[in-house]
């Protein structure tokens, strides 16, 4: 669609076809502006290392969007009635909860939340892998190249997820250091789950983090595992991943055939929004370290942040002058998301260290009372 060398310009620009991008862009789009390019590096549909829980919060936030009919159209997908935690001692218990909470596989997920943006007349150019981000003469970020093409841009929305290191490392201002989480997951058919049932393991190895067993519909799961890098201990995480099928899941995995390969990835958290704004560039979703440091519960975040970073843009060129955007509304996105999200963030990097606490033993102990089921219930059903 943009030929060998060319050049192309437009108002706004998003680099990530992802939740945050996808959603920025059909926000835009169904609001009337039309001046903008979303581009990824990948053809759709694509695959996306994610357990693809969709949580009460993303729930309610399509809800609200009035995009809730999207998920029940989704095939297939697996509502999730039920968890079952073992804690650290081995103690195993089965919640029943009321929450809306289900998985659709991400290859389908991020395919219908583009689609809805390309309805919506959303110029969507594949392949474009932004390698490089082009500043002007005042170090203003004005669009991105692939190496060979170029698109120039009154402001860029960094759409681009966990995995962007170069980008980290030459355009963005948040310099804090990171808290990564290291995941690993593979798919399986055939694996013995009780229908409506997810499985959440907090073995000593991975706290505060944990492995899951999420049903995917069709007989389809998904397993994995996430820890923090200092809990790696020197291992790889592939390497803690063989450990904990072994441990946990031998038996039921005799039975079971594995899907493609199982793969590894990082997740981009934070305890708090910083710097998501500098220099005509707004970082969305896991770009932006927008991302639960407790559950790893990031589509909520992604798709908020879109849609924020979306208000911000409008709103920057409806008060700014011809083609050049309003300063003050751009950096005004970084309020709207401290607003959003530093409480969640906050109580989420708490419970991670009530998690490591014998605290979270005694609340999993007591966990037939209300209250804990509340507590347990919000923080892993809510993001
Ligand atoms: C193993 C695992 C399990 C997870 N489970 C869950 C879960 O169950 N529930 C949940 O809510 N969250 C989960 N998450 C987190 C969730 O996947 C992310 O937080 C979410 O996808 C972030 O959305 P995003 O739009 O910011 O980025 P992404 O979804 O990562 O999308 C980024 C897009 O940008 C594209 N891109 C990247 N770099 C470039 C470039 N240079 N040029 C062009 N395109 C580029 C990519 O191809 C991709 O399409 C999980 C994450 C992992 C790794």
């Amino acid at each position: 669609m943009i030929a060998h060398n060319e050049i192309v310009k437009t108002k706004v620009l998003i680099i990530g076809a992802g939740p945050s991008g996808s959603m920025a862009a059909y926000r835009l789009a169904s609001r009337g502006f039309k001046d903008l390019i979303l581009v990824d590096r990948s053809e759709f549909p694509r695959v996306k290392p994610c357990a693809g829980g969709i949580s009460p919060s993303s729930h309610r936030f399509l809800e609200k969007m009035g995009l809730d009919h999207l998920l029940s159209g989704l095939q297939p997908g697996a509502v999730m009635r039920r968890m079952r935690f073992i804690g650290p001692r081995g103690q195993s218990i089965v919640m029943s909860t009321n929450l809306k909470a289900m998985t659709i596989n991400r290859t389908i997920f991020d395919t219908a939340l583009l689609d809805i943006a390309r309805e919506r007349g959303v110029i969507f150019v594949p392949r474009f892998m932004a390698r490089e981000l082009i500043r002007d003469d005042r170090g203003r970020i004005v669009g991105a190249t692939d190496g060979d093409r170029r698109i120039e841009a009154a402001v860029t929305i960094l759409a681009t997820g966990g995995h962007n290191k170069n980008f980290r490392e030459k355009y963005l201002t948040d310099t804090r250091p990171l808290r990564l989480i290291y995941s690993r997951i593979g798919w399986w058919k055939g694996f013995d789950l009780e229908d409506g049932t997810m499985e959440m393991v907090f073995d000593r190895d991975m706290l505060p983090h944990y492995g899951w067993v999420f049903p995917e519909g069709n007989g389809v799961v998904n397993i994995g595992v996430c820890l923090y890098e200092d809990r790696l201990k020197g291992r790889n995480v592939s390497d803690v991943f063989d450990m904990f099928l072994r441990k946990y899941y031998a038996r039921r995995l005799a039975g079971a055939t594995q899907i493609g390969n199982s793969m590894s990835y990082v997740i981009n958290t934070s305890g708090r929004v910083r710097h998501v704004y500098a220099n005509g560039m707004l970082c969305a979703g896991e770009a932006g370290r927008m991302c639960n440091p407790a559950t790893a519960e990031g589509i909520s975040y992604a798709m908020e942040s879109g849609v924020l970073a979306a208000d911000a843009v409008m709103l920057a060129f409806e008060r700014g002058s011809g083609s050049a955007p309003d300063e003050k509304s751009l950096a005004y996105y970084e309020t709207m998301c401290r607003k959003a999200f530093n409480l969640r963030l906050g109580r989420a990097a708490l419970f991670s260290r009530a998690i490591v606490s014998p605290l979270f033993n005694l609340m999993i102990s007591l966990s037939t009372t209300k209250f804990c089921r509340r507590i347990i219930n919000r923080r892993f059903g809510d993001g």
